[in-house]
This record gives structure tokens, C-alpha cells and sequence, in this order.
């Protein structure tokens, strides 16, 4: 700090854990030469008044920033960086595509704890003896106290005791060593672990003999196609209905990518619903597996995201943001379910697609990516039809079963009972009849969506949203799906007292209809108000797969993963939700939900039948489906997409914004879009009210963005955000960027 230095003095680029949009500068401390601080280490940095934490990004020679500004960094806290150059490469990458703060991007890569500066290797607590201790454990303690004694010969013959071990051999050792500490014989001593502790539960030394199916020709064709390619990038959309062999695929893939000595990356939507999957990985690979998904307490997440970084657990299979998994030697990863939303984190933080970082980390990495689904995403199709995918079909079920037949119910040409029509309603009994089981799917949960007066026409509405509140009856119960809210359920109408009554039908009531009309089978209901964690829905699953159970009603939750061999009969409740949406991507979806729904069906035997209850059985999308599967609905749905220049026809990103007031968050908008001027290329749509514009009390509002080209949207948003940012109006209101939106609404 003596002024005299001759040379240029280094720059570190910091991407520190705040809501700002750019590197910071930072010079390094007193006493530490750059080489010692690597890009990827994280550092204590003073910002402004408070210190922060924060990851050096890379070196600089200069900075935009007058000498007398720069300050050195507090501390740095890992001696080794934390992240690869590629992971490095791949969360710049994301802050910049995203338009979001980088350091709020690392951070969100992080474990909690480590996000706050602790420590990045597992520590323990050596046990020890002082010298007084040594000495005393020859001559010192008096015959009675056993147990101190005891400890005292132990912890003399060893210099190696952690807590942890002493906590598995001498229960209770904690009561003596606390008394011959206060003699001051006894210390405990926090240092690096020699081993980082493995994750919980699945440390197998050896290979367990679970039976290893031979290949179908598709699925050998699929392995060797992605293999072959094993030193390079390449995407591959390995497509195939439920029960196709993807999952075997992928082992395959894995086992191969750990005999290379390589670690390979498995996305999925959610663990909770995929119990069977995480549990056929942990059966068939013979290395420990980290897990990493939002179920995990702080310290089990800390425990996974270590033992992947140290190389410890070679696999990773996790959620959304374990596509930020600090894996060394990366030589696969695996999306499986690609079309699924929930791949795209939609609230709050950074609004990245785990689907499309993973393809972008892949070819960092320079690994093949593996997307699979029996519905992929019209986005993936098209990337197949531009050559950049691989399309590699499984066109059969590896189990043999047919493939199930669908039909569609005219809701207006049958008499319908409380939502179940006639032919519903007598397929169930058949298939009860025949020892089959029956799956009845409903995208509602709670007992009716409304609660309406018979006699003034009043309907129960939440205080704080554009919603009605939906009856939950078990629970005595109205709430508010969007919002949270929660009332005690009335018997009479809140205007004019009269009874009220419950419209409309939730999976709860569905479930009793079928309870009193099929007395005799047992029936389970699988939604977010009967299955809260994945413990609950092993509970139902468990009940479908021992046959206990006979019926499942369930919502979107059943779609997922699971695997029902005896389900003999699907009935979807009502289509007609995606049929007429304002959003472009619903049909996708209702498509997606009904040929997924249908996969559940028909497994072992026998084929499945599905029953598809519409008042529209005219409407073209459910024809293509029914004609052509989903590759004839997705042939007509892209055409449709090129013909109204919706991505991936063209571009989109969503400037979105909320405020208390009903006119601010719109004002903010239209201010925005003033200072985007007159563009060439780009065209802004809006603002307009969110499709429910009140939410929890804030009135949302959207500005839309379409570009024809991904790179002159992003110069735009490029120019363009600072110029938002700095409005004043952009205090007062809540707003978020979201690039390549999934919802539009
Ligand atoms: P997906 O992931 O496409 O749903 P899975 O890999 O889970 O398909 O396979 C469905 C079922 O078929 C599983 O029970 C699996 O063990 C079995 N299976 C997969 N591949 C084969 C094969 N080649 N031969 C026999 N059974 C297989
Ligand atoms: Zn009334
Ligand atoms: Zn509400």
C-alpha cells in the first residue's frame, strides 16, 4: 500500500451477490499476488457500507473505475476455485443471455450456505487431548468415573476422533468430555474434513444384481448413435412414449460415460414424482449418486453439492437448478421430460431454462446432451427439422403392451353426471368388472371451483385477486389458488343469505361421485392438497401398484413419471381448458397433458383405453391428435406457429411489471416502451393487463418483445434495459425480464 509498485496492478472482475447488472472491480488485497486469487474462488468484498460475498470472474488489466474508487477485496475465502472454467463459462453465459445480474446468478448456483461465505470443503470436530490431558490419562482420574476415564485411554491412543466417530462408537461420550474439558484435559478442534462426508443413504461399494434388460434394436441403435459421438457435442432428442426403455437408455449412457472415467449430469422435472427413477439409478450404478432438488434441507443440499464437487458422487440427478452442478469431468447429461415446464424457473431470481442451459453446457463441455420425452417440445421438433437435434425414435414399448386406443366423448350428446358422462361412467364399470384400474384425470384440485347463490347469483370471490375461491369441502374450506387466501366455508350467501352451492367439479369431488357410485372399489386421490412430498405420493402409488387401490383421481401430478402397469382405463374429465386459450403455447400443453396422461394406461398386457370428455370433439387439434398421435398434432401445431410468427418462428422476451396501484405497473410500460424509440426489427406489443391482472393484491402488467432473430433481440434488450433501469418510475414498481417466456398470460 506504499505507492511504489512499478507494473500494471491486477483487476479482479467479481460477480458479486447483488442486484447489480455488471462485473465489479476490485483490487487484490495486501499480501496476496493475483496467481493466488483464481478466477472462481469466492471472495468478502466491502459493497458500499456492508460486506458481500462474491466470485472472481476473471483478471483485468485495467479498469473503467478512477484508482482512488478501486478497493481491495476483504478476503478470499477458497484457496481452490469452486467452479470450472466451464461453469464459470456457462454462469456468465446465463447472466448475459438472461439479462440478469450475474452475482445473483452465481449465487443462485450455490448452496445456501456457501452462498454466504461459508466453508467450502465438509469440516469436523477433532477430538483431542491436551498435554495436561496426556499426562492425566496415566495417573489422573479416580476410579469411579468410568466413563471419563474410558474416553480419556481412547482419545490417548488416537489423534484422529471427530465427533462424528465418537457419536457412532461411545454414545454418550459428549457428558464425559464436557467434564474433562472444564479440567482443561480434553479440546475440541474445527478443521477440513480428510473426507468430505458422502450424501446419505447411498454409498453402494458394489453392484447390486438387479436384472440388466437386453436392448431392443431401437433402444441398441439409440445408445450406439449417442456413444459414437461421446467425445463431442451433440443434442440428441431421444423420442418415445412412456415405457419406450428411455430411463435404460440413459444408464446405459451413464455407465458408459463412468467407465470413460467421465461423470455425467441427469435433469429432471421434479424428484418428488420420479421416486422410481432416482431409485432404478441408485440400483443399477455401483457409484455414489448426489442429489440435488428444492426437498433438500440447507445441510443436505451443502452435503450433495460437495461430494459432486470433490468427485465423490460422479452422478448427479436433480432439478432445475442442478443444471449448475459443479461436476468435473463431465461426460454426459440427460434431460428427461424436455417438454416439461418446470424445466423454466418462472418466478422471481433468473428466469434461465434449465433445458436450454444444459444443451449450451454441453457443448461448453464439449459432452452429448440427451433430451428425452414422448412429447418434446415443438421448439425441440423444430430444432430437428434445422438439423441442430438428432431425432432418435423408440417407437415401441419395451414391455411389449400395445399402444392405447383414444376416443373422444361428446359432453353434448350424453347425459352427464356431476362431470362423468354416460360412456365414462360405463367404461369404468367395465373395467372394474375386468380387474382392470381406472385413472380419472382433472386439472382442478379442491371439491369446485365456485361457489355460487342460487338466488342472487353471487360467487365467493377473493379479497386480493381477479379469482374465484375454490370450495374445499373436506376441509371446510373456500381458498384462493392464485394467492393463498383461506375462509371458513359459509352455508349461506355472504349478499343476501340465501343457501349457496358448489359449481363445477374439483378432483375432491370427483372422488366422492366415484366413491358413492363404486361403493366396492378403493379409491385414491393424488393432487397438492392429498400428496405434499414425495413420501405422500409413494403412499399412492404404492396403494395403485399392490392393487389396493382401484381408482386414482388425480391432477397434473399423475402425468408424471409414474409408472401404473395395472391401469387398464384413462378418462381425462375435460379437454377443453387449452382448447380456446389466448396463450400460443396452450394447445402444446393440452396435447402434451392428454398423450402423457394416456401413457399411463395399458402397460403389461393388455392395451389401454382413453376416454377424452370434450363439448368439441370437432375442434381440429383434438382430431390431429386422435388421427396422427403427437407427432401429427405437432406437424399441424408448427405450421400454425410459422403461419403466425410465434417462436420458434421468431423471438420473445416479456417485460413484466407489478404494483399496489392499478395504473403504475401500466405507466411503467408505457414508458419503457417510449424509450425503445422507433425500431427496425424489434416489435413491442403492449403494455397490457396481465390475463388476471389483480394477484395477491398487485396489478400485474406486460410488455411483450418480438425480434425475428434471437441475436437482434438481444442487441436490443441490450440497449434497451439500462434504459429502463433507469426510469424513474423503475423504483416503484416490482418488474422482471423474462426471455423466451413460457407463459404469456
Ligand atoms: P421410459 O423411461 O421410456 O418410460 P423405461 O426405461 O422406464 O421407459 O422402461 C419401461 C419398462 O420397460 C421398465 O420396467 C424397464 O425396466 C423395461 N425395459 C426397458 N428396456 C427394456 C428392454 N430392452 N427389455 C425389457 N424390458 C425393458
Ligand atoms: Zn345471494
Ligand atoms: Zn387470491
Amino acid at each position: 500500500m506504499t505507492g511504489v509498485e512499478s507494473g500494471p496492478v491486477g483487476i479482479l472482475k467479481v460477480a458479486v451477490d447483488c442486484p447489480l447488472r455488471s462485473l465489479l472491480d476490485y483490487l487484490p488485497p495486501p499480501g496476496l499476488r493475483m496467481s493466488a486469487l483464481a478466477p472462481g474462488a469466492r471472495v468478502r468484498v466491502s459493497l458500499g457500507r456492508r460486506s458481500a460475498v462474491g466470485v472472481i470472474v476473471a483478471h483485468a488489466e485495467h479498469s473503467q473505475l478512477a484508482p482512488d474508487r478501486l478497493r481491495p477485496i476483504r478476503e478470499l475465502l477458497d484457496a481452490q476455485p469452486l467452479f470450472t472454467p466451464e461453469l464459470l463459462d456457462l454462469l456468465q453465459w446465463t447472466a448475459s443471455y438472461y439479462h440478469h445480474p450475474p452475482g445473483e446468478v452465481f449465487a443462485s448456483a450455490l448452496p445456501a450456505a456457501l452462498r454466504a461465505g461459508g466453508p467450502a470443503r465438509a469440516q469436523e470436530t477433532r477430538v483431542g487431548l491436551s498435554a495436561a490431558g496426556l499426562v492425566a490419562a496415566t495417573t489422573g482420574l479416580p476410579r469411579r468415573a468410568f466413563r471419563q476415564r474410558d474416553l480419556l485411554t481412547l482419545l490417548a491412543a488416537s489423534t484422529t476422533l471427530n465427533t462424528a466417530q465418537l457419536d457412532a462408537t461411545r454414545p454418550g461420550w459428549r457428558n464425559s468430555a464436557r467434564a474433562l474439558e472444564q479440567r482443561g484435559w480434553l479440546e475440541f478442534v474445527e478443521r477440513e474434513a480428510s473426507h468430505p462426508e458422502l450424501p446419505l443413504g447411498n454409498a453402494k461399494p458394489t453392484l447390486s444384481p438387479e436384472a440388466t434388460p437386453d436392448l431392443t434394436v431401437a433402444q441398441t441403435q439409440a445408445v450406439d448413435a449417442i456413444d459414437a459421438a461421446a467425445q463431442e457435442y451433440g443434442a440428441f432428442l431421444l423420442q418415445g412414449v412412456t415405457g419406450s426403455g428411455k430411463t435404460e437408455v440413459y444408464l446405459r449412457l451413464v455407465i458408459r460415460a463412468l467407465e470413460r472415467g467421465r461423470s455425467a449430469l441427469v435433469l429432471v422435472p421434479e424428484i418428488g414424482l420420479t421416486p422410481q427413477l432416482l431409485e432404478r439409478f441408485r440400483l443399477r450404478l455401483a457409484v455414489p449418486i448426489a442429489v440435488l432438488h428444492s426437498g433438500l434441507s440447507d445441510g443436505e443440499r451443502l452435503a450433495n453439492w460437495r461430494a459432486a464437487r470433490a468427485g465423490l458422487a460422479r452422478v448427479v440427478i436433480g432439478t432445475r437448478s442442478a443444471v449448475f452442478a459443479p461436476l468435473a469431468q463431465l461426460g454426459l447429461i440427460v434431460v428427461d421430460e424436455e417438454h416439461d415446464g418446470s424445466y423454466k424457473q418462472q418466478e422471481g431470481g433468473c428466469r434461465y431454462s434449465a433445458r436450454d442451459l444444459a444443451v449450451r453446457r454441453a457443448q461448453q463441455a464439449a459432452v452429448p446432451v440427451v433430451l428425452g420425452s414422448a412429447t418434446p417440445a415443438l421448439e425441440s421438433l423444430h430444432n430437428v427439422q434445422l438439423g441442430r437435434y438428432r431425432q432418435l425414435p423408440l417407437p415401441r414399448r419395451a414391455d411389449q403392451a400395445a399402444a392405447p386406443r383414444l376416443a373422444l366423448i361428446d359432453l353434448r350428446a350424453h347425459a352427464v353426471h356431476a362431470g362423468l358422462s354416460g360412456p365414462v361412467t360405463q367404461a369404468i364399470e367395465r373395467h372394474l368388472h375386468s380387474d382392470g384400474q381406472v385413472l380419472v384425470y382433472l386439472n382442478r384440485r379442491g371439491y369446485a371451483p365456485t361457489l355460487l347463490c342460487t338466488s342472487c347469483g353471487w360467487i365467493a370471490p377473493c379479497t386480493e385477486c381477479d379469482a374465484r375461491l375454490t370450495v374445499h369441502r373436506l376441509a371446510a374450506q373456500l381458498r384462493c389458488h392464485y394467492c393463498g387466501a383461506v375462509q371458513p366455508l359459509p352455508v349461506r350467501c355472504g349478499r343476501c343469505g340465501f343457501a349457496v352451492r358448489p359449481v363445477g367439479q374439483g378432483t375432491e369431488r370427483v372422488a366422492e361421485t366415484l366413491a358413492t357410485m363404486f361403493p366396492d372399489a378403493p379409491l385414491v386421490r393424488l393432487d397438492r392438497d392429498t400428496a405434499r412430498d414425495a413420501t405422500d405420493v409413494g403412499i399412492v402409488m404404492d396403494a395403485l401398484l399392490d392393487g389396493s387401490a382401484r381408482i386414482l383421481v388425480g391432477t397434473q401430478m399423475v402425468t408424471k413419471g409414474h409408472h401404473f402397469p395395472g391401469v387398464s382405463l384413462v378418462a381425462v374429465i375435460n379437454a377443453d381448458q387449452g382448447l380456446f386459450s389466448s396463450d400460443f403455447r396452450a394447445a402444446e400443453r393440452l396435447a402434451q397433458t392428454i398423450v402423457q396422461v394416456a401413457g399411463r394406461a395399458g402397460r403389461g398386457a393388455r392395451a389401454g383405453e382413453v376416454l377424452i370428455q370434450t363439448e368439441y370433439p370437432e375442434h381440429p387439434l383434438l382430431q390431429s391428435l386422435i388421427q396422427g398421435g403427437y407427432e401429427g398434432f405437432a406437424a399441424g401445431a408448427l405450421e400454425e406457429r410459422a403461419a403466425a410468427r410465434w417462436p420458434p418462428f421468431s423471438r420473445l422476451a416479456l417485460l413484466r411489471a407489478s404494483a399496489r396501484g392499478a395504473t403504475q405497473a401500466l405507466d411503467f410500460l408505457r414508458h419503457a416502451r417510449e424509450r425503445a424509440g422507433p425500431q427496425p426489427s424489434a416489435r413491442l406489443l403492449g403494455p397490457v393487463p396481465a390475463s388476471m391482472a389483480r394477484r395477491a393484491g398487485r396489478y400485474h402488467a406486460q410488455l411483450l418483445i418480438e425480434h425475428p432473430e434471437r441475436g437482434g433481440l438481444h442487441v436490443f434488450l441490450k440497449g434497451w434495459l439500462p434504459e429502463v433501469e433507469h426510469l424513474p418510475e423503475s423504483r416503484r414498481v416490482r418488474w422482471a425480464l423474462d426471455v423466451d417466456p413460457l407463459d404469456i398470460q
